[in-house]
C-alpha cells in the first residue's frame, strides 16, 4: 500500500510540474514545446536539478540561481495539490475507469483554478483537452454511464447559461463568462447534477468570504451587501471559476474519501 502512495506521490509531482508550466505558459501564449523552461525575471534557462518537482526550488529557498528574484510558490503549491490527490486516489479507489476520470478531472481543474486567479481566464485549450480525454474514457471503458454523464452535462450547461442570462438582464450587464458556463458542464459531467450543485454552492459561500475579507482589508464607502452585489454584477470580478474549480475537486476527493459520510452530507444541501 505504502510503495503504491509512494509511486502515485512521485507521478503526481511530476504531473503537477507540467500542470503548473500549463498555468503559467498558456494563458500568456507561450508554447508547450520547444521551449525550455526559464526564469520569468531574468530568461535564464533552468538547469535539470531546478526543474525537480519541489526538490529544485526548494534546494534554492525558492530564488533564481542567476538573478535571486522570487521563484513563485505557485509551482510548488501546484505540486503539492497534484500529489496529494494522486496519492489519495491511489489509496481509496480501486484501479478503475472511475478513478482514471478522477485523475483527468484532477488534472483538467488543478491548472484552471490558476488561470482563472491570475487572469480571468478558463483557457479553451485546458478545457477541451480535458473534455476530449473524458469523453473518450467514458465512450470506452464505460460506455453505459456516458449518457446519464452527458444528460448531467448538458442540464448544467443550460441551466447555468440562462441563470446568466438572468442575472445578466437583471443588472444590464454580463454577470457570467462562457468559460464559466462550459466549466460547469465539465464539472457535472464528472460530479454528477447533486455534487455540482452542492460544490456551486460552496463555491459561492467561498467567494462571498473572499468578498468580505477583500472589504475588511480595502474599507471603502460601499456596504458590504452592495459590494456583494457589485461583484456579482460583474463591476469588481472575482474568479469564481478558481472558486468552483477548488469546490468541486475538495468534494470529488472528499467522496472517494468517506463516501458514506459525503452522501449524508450531500442530503443536507438543498
Ligand atoms: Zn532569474
Amino acid at each position: 500500500m505504502l510503495h503504491v502512495a509512494i509511486i502515485a506521490g512521485i507521478l503526481g509531482l511530476a504531473v503537477g510540474s507540467f500542470l503548473g508550466a500549463c498555468a503559467y505558459r498558456i494563458p500568456r501564449g507561450i508554447p508547450l514545446t520547444g521551449r525550455r523552461s526559464f526564469c520569468p525575471s531574468c530568461g535564464s534557462v533552468l538547469k535539470w536539478h531546478e526543474l525537480i518537482p519541489l526538490v529544485g526550488p526548494a534546494f534554492s529557498r525558492w530564488l533564481c540561481r542567476s538573478c535571486g528574484a522570487n521563484v513563485s510558490l505557485r509551482y510548488s503549491i501546484v505540486e503539492i495539490t497534484t500529489a496529494g490527490c494522486f496519492v489519495i486516489l491511489s489509496l481509496t479507489t480501486s484501479w478503475d475507469a472511475g478513478a482514471l476520470l478522477t485523475t483527468i478531472f484532477a488534472c483538467t481543474l488543478i491548472p484552471l483554478i490558476w488561470t482563472d486567479l491570475e487572469f480571468f481566464l478558463i483557457p479553451n485549450r485546458i478545457l477541451i483537452t480535458g473534455s476530449v480525454a473524458s469523453l473518450l474514457e467514458a465512450g470506452i471503458l464505460v460506455p453505459a454511464e456516458l449518457g446519464g454523464r452527458l444528460l448531467s452535462s448538458g442540464g448544467v450547461l443550460i441551466g447555468i447559461y440562462l441563470l446568466g442570462k438572468a442575472v445578466s438582464t437583471f443588472v444590464n450587464r454580463p454577470a457570467l463568462g462562457l468559460g464559466d458556463v462550459k466549466l460547469a458542464g465539465f464539472i457535472a459531467f464528472h460530479t454528477g447534477a447533486a455534487l455540482f450543485l452542492a460544490a456551486l454552492w460552496t463555491a459561492a459561500v467561498g467567494a462571498l468570504l473572499f468578498v468580505t475579507v477583500r472589504r475588511f482589508q480595502d474599507p471603502s464607502p460601499v456596504a458590504l451587501a452592495d459590494s456583494g452585489i457589485l461583484h456579482i454584477a460583474g463591476h469588481d470580478a472575482i474568479p469564481f471559476g478558481s472558486f468552483l474549480c477548488g469546490t468541486s475537486l475538495a468534494l470529488m476527493i472528499w467522496k472517494e474519501v468517506q463516501p458514506i459520510l459525503f452522501d449524508q452530507w450531500l442530503t443536507l444541501i438543498p
